[in-house]
């Protein structure tokens, strides 16, 4: 029997009609063949309990707010793909978490800033699974330092990994989900795409452009039902704030501690799979105990 929250959902979500279609984004995907409307899906008229569960892809799910995500996404009956880049021993413990809980998982090595590998491993989920329903593209890194000083290594890195990442990510889930005519993108940006931040201007340059990348392939995927959204934690407990001084961060932070990658993962769960999140694209929700209010 699926986990009540999946249960709730419908999934996939049927599609209200539009009753305005953007014109540049039918044009741009009208090449993409229409094969799986959910009206004729192979699943359509299944009892609930009877219909594949959905699979979500999250990279760099091995630690952190990744692994949050991996786990919330898992024990909501997803099957789960674990990415990572470095850790394998770390992403099978995901893995092994969540088949213990009764979900389904597994895992794949890939650094989704290399083009063939990214390709590669979304070949493989769609090889396996035979669809994909979520991607939430989470893999990122941090080089920290004053751009005075900013080694061109650092800025191009951070670059790679956390923006050009998730467009290639993106790009290789893109064909499948138009092709179903249904999908959730969720792109872990930050707060300081929103506010900058000195010492991490390759960063919050990669994190601003995540928010950009995420209004647009919203505006290009909406009409074929698929939802592209950013979630921008603030300061999160994990090991790529745990150097950090926390005494001017907690100073600046409203709610007066720092998040939980449990709490990031509850705003991507509803992202992916929350009925009501249908009609909620091209946005980018904050969960930073207030620290950005605009
Ligand atoms: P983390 O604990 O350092 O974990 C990073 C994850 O990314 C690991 O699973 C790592 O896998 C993976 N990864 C690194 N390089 C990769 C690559 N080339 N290809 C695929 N995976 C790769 O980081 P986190 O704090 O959980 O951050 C997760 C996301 O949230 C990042 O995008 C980060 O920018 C964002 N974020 C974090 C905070 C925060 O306060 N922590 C705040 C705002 C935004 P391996 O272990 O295999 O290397």
């Amino acid at each position: 029997m699926w986990p009540k929250c999946l249960a709730e959902a419908r999934w996939p979500v049927p599609l209200a009609p539009y009753d305005r279609p953007n014109p540049i984004s039918i044009a741009m995907v009208a090449s993409i063949p229409d094969s799986a409307n959910p009206e004729q899906a192979p699943e359509a008229g299944l009892h609930p309990e009877e219909k594949p569960s959905p699979v979500a892809l999250v990279t760099g799910a091995s630690r952190g707010i990744g692994r949050a995500i991996a786990l919330e996404l898992g024990r909501c009956g997803a099957t789960v793909v674990v990415n990572y880049s470095s850790s394998p021993e770390a992403a099978e413990s995901v893995v092994a978490e969540i088949t213990a809980a009764g979900g389904r998982a597994w895992s794949v090595q890939a650094d989704v800033a290399d083009e063939e590998q990214a390709e590669a491993m979304v070949k493989s989920v769609l090889e396996r699974e035979a669809r994909l329903d979520v991607l939430v593209n989470n893999a990122g890194i941090t080089r920290d330092g004053l751009l005075m000083r900013m080694k061109t290594h650092d800025w191009r890195q951070v670059l790679d990994l956390n923006l050009t990442g998730v467009f290639l990510c993106t790009r290789a889930v893109s064909r499948s989900m138009l092709k179903a005519r249904h999908g959730r993108i969720i792109n872990i940006t930050s707060v300081v795409a929103l506010m900058g931040n000195p010492g991490q201007a390759n960063y919050s340059a990669a994190k601003a452009g995540v928010i950009g990348l995420t209004r647009s392939s919203a505006a290009e995927f909406a009409s074929r039902g698929i939802t592209v959204n950013a979630v921008a934690p603030g300061f999160i407990d994990t090991a790529m704030t745990r150097d950090l001084n926390q005494e001017p961060i907690l100073a600046a932070i409203p709610l007066g501690r720092m998040g939980q990658p449990e709490e990031v993962a509850g705003a991507v769960r509803f992202l992916a799979f929350d009925p009501a999140a249908a009609y909620i694209t091209g946005q980018v929700l904050q969960v930073d105990g207030g620290m950005v209010m605009r």
